[in-house]
């Protein structure tokens, strides 16, 4: 039995970064806002974990705009050129911070690192935060939605004019509502770790594709110890024991002979994780007072870095269509959301699946193909141009606070 209702404006499902950093992006509203997170609070949401996000030029945008940049900055390392390559062929495709006309295609960052910096700035809210809490039951009902959330001393009910599912691929809310969702186990895994190499990565972001999947090695801040890197190797997931159960030495060596000797030998820096790869488009991102946003709505593979990208500019649209007062949650501004996010997701989701598909297949034709593909990529400066604003996060209509300023 729950005892008090509260009332909100906004119940936010899930503070990992979509649901934090939208919690921030909607302070200057002054709605009353309640985030629900399963987890602990500070810094221990699930997802904040040791991995890297590569932000892109739109993303640091929007990091600035909500006044977090200099906070993030010490954290960073610019991304200034990418180099994709195919293991046993030499074609190569680069892009470069000079052909963008920006000082940087993007910047890598400690997941923890942006997560910490959207906490701290949530702190300076008047945001609620209900954690450990789990939501439990959600009924849309007219002007509002009623949810029943756990909490350590009990259920409590909560109404809010409007509900977003910020909680991830797997969102509860997606299953109290009965909404399904279109997935693909990939039957890959991406091992995420830090390596040491021996030459200095000059900011360039290295993806190196293969067989079974793709091996990225993008920069991290030097420190007193020397260079650093972060590495995503995707490997077959029934191979994943293996190459998790290799010792420091033997998974670096394969590393290396994975992805050559441009950076010199590796020296192992962090600890292994393992991450499953799978793609969960949800069949819808609305339904009466609720929104689907970030991995809740669309959780994609990593082979582009474009998944917490997509899902910060969910945030910059969504800010920019609940600035208007009046009811936050009904069904017409519900629709707006919709259609202005329709093309973005579709093209970045789109070309994601796309990439996995053609650079994991061994077919010989295919093969000769995509070596084609980056040679034209490389040769063709209005393809090059057309990808590169993609993947910098302006491909599609951008939302006001991912406009570069200047
Ligand atoms: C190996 C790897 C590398 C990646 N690299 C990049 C990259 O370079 N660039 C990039 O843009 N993206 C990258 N991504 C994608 C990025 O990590 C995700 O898109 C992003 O973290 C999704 O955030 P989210 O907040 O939507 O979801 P999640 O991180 O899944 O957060 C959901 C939150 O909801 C909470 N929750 C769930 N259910 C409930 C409930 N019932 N009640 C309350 N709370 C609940 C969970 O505890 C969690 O904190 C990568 C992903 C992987 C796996």
């Amino acid at each position: 039995m729950t005892s008090t209702v509260q009332t909100c404006d906004i119940a936010i499902i899930g503070g990992g970064l979509v649901g934090a950093s939208l919690a921030v992006a909607l302070a200057p509203l002054n709605l009353r806002i309640v985030l629900i997170e399963a987890a602990t609070p500070p810094g221990s949401a699930p997802s904040w974990d040791e991995r890297c996000i590569a932000l892109n030029a739109a993303s640091q945008q929007i990091v600035a705009s909500l006044g977090l940049w200099d906070a993030l900055a010490p954290s960073v390392e610019p991304i200034r050129s990418t180099h994709i390559s195919e293991r046993g062929r030499f074609g190569v495709a680069r892009f470069t911070a000079e052909q963008a006309g920006l000082p940087a295609l993007g910047y890598n960052v400690p997941m923890r690192a942006l997560g910490a910096v959207f906490a701290e700035a949530a702190v300076r809210t008047s945001l609620q935060t209900l954690a450990p809490a789990r939501l439990r039951s959600l009924q849309p009902a007219g002007d509002a939605a009623h949810l029943i959330v756990e909490l350590a001393g009990g259920p409590a009910e909560l109404h809010a004019q409007l509900v977003i599912a910020a909680d991830g691929a797997r969102s509860t809310v997606r299953e109290l509502l009965g909404i399904g969702a279109a997935s693909r186990d990939y039957q890959q895994s991406a091992i995420v770790t830090a390596v040491r190499p021996q030459r200095a990565h000059g900011g360039v972001a290295y993806e190196r594709f293969m067989p079974s999947g793709p091996l990225a090695v993008l920069p991290k801040p030097d420190d007193a110890q020397g260079h650093a890197c972060s590495l995503v190797w995707t490997v077959a997931t029934e191979q994943c024991g293996d190459y998790l159960a290799l010792s420091d030495a033997d998974f670096l060596a394969a590393a290396e002979d994975a992805f050559g000797e441009r950076l010199g030998r590796f020296a192992a820096l962090g600890r292994r994780a393992a991450y499953p790869l799978e793609r969960v488009i949800s069949e819808r991102i609305s339904a009466p007072r609720v929104l689907f946003l970030g991995n809740a709505a669309q959780s994609l593979h990593p082979v582009a870095a474009q998944g917490f990208n997509l899902g910060l500019r969910d945030v910059a649209t969504l800010a920019e269509v609940l600035a208007e007062p009046g009811d936050r949650g009904a069904s017409e501004r519900l629709a707006r959301y919709e259609a202005q996010r329709e093309s973005d997701r579709a093209r970045v989701a789109g070309f994601t699946d796309g990439l996995v598909r053609v650079f994991s297949n061994a077919v010989p034709g295919l093969r000769s193909l995509r070596h084609l593909g980056l040679l034209a990529l490389d040769l063709t400066p209005p393809l090059k141009q057309a990808v590169l604003q993609q993947n910098l996060g302006y491909g599609s209509a951008v939302p006001p606070l991912a406009r570069r300023r200047g």
